[in-house]
């Protein structure tokens, strides 16, 4: 069950590390703490200015070493299995893009590379560069370029597209030949699920995790208007 609360206004003495803006209407205003659940919406267009995210912290390590097992596995074994006429073929997601390329669709091959296996990738490298050394309250060098950089990186990642288009070339080729699901193509769909959960953690958030033992955990507590 999810609750809305409105965060508070301003107070006269501000601690700039708890401002928040809104980023529909540039609205600002102070964190406040929230129980589970709950979420702070800008009072004057209403839109989410951030969530209770402590419960979704203490999961995100683990989803991402899972996401990163998942994709190993999804580019190790093959997506599908056909035969038509009793000759065999089956393929990767790498061997894909290798297809893709020597038909001379160089420009296509590069974006699927990038879609299905560099963005997503970096992005989990790069998560799990940050909260390794954040389970040990350690500040990762670089941690604020990183947090950009996984902002950056997500929208690119687009490994539930393919799912989507390797189902449909799926179903459609079944007409004319045997298609036999592989491995990767199970272990791809449990990632898009995974990959759901891991993207519903906002990255800015881990700022507030970042700061010294129980900082944002338990603050003043202010009644949320
Ligand atoms: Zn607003």
């Amino acid at each position: 069950m999810t609750q809305d609360t409105h965060a508070s206004p301003p107070a006269p003495a501000l601690d700039l590390h708890r401002l928040v803006a809104c980023e529909y209407c540039d609205a600002l205003y102070e964190r406040t703490a929230l129980a589970p659940g709950e979420r702070a919406t800008c009072l004057r267009c209403g839109g989410l200015l951030y969530r209770e995210s402590s419960r979704a912290y203490r999961r995100l390590l683990p989803l991402v070493v899972t996401a990163l097992i998942l994709f190993l596995v999804s580019n190790t074994y093959p997506i599908v299995e056909m035969d038509l006429k009793g000759v065999r073929t089956e393929t990767t997601l790498w061997g894909a893009v290798q297809a893709l390329h020597s038909d001379h669709m160089t420009l296509v091959a590069l974006l699927v590379f990038g879609t299905t296996i560099l963005f997503p990738v970096s992005e989990m490298l790069m998560m799990c560069y940050l909260l390794v050394p954040m389970a040990r309250h350690r500040m990762p060098p670089g941690f604020d370029r990183i947090v950009r950089g996984i902002r950056q990186t997500r929208p690119w990642g687009m490994i539930e597209v393919f799912m989507i288009g390797v189902l449909v070339t799926v179903v459609k080729l079944s007409t004319m030949a045997q298609v036999i699901p592989g491995v990767a193509l199970w272990s791809f769909g449990a990632l898009v699920v995974v990959l759901a959960a891991m993207l519903s953690f906002d990255p800015r958030d881990l700022w507030h995790y970042l700061e010294p033992a129980g900082a944002d955990q338990t603050p003043s507590r202010e009644d949320a208007a």
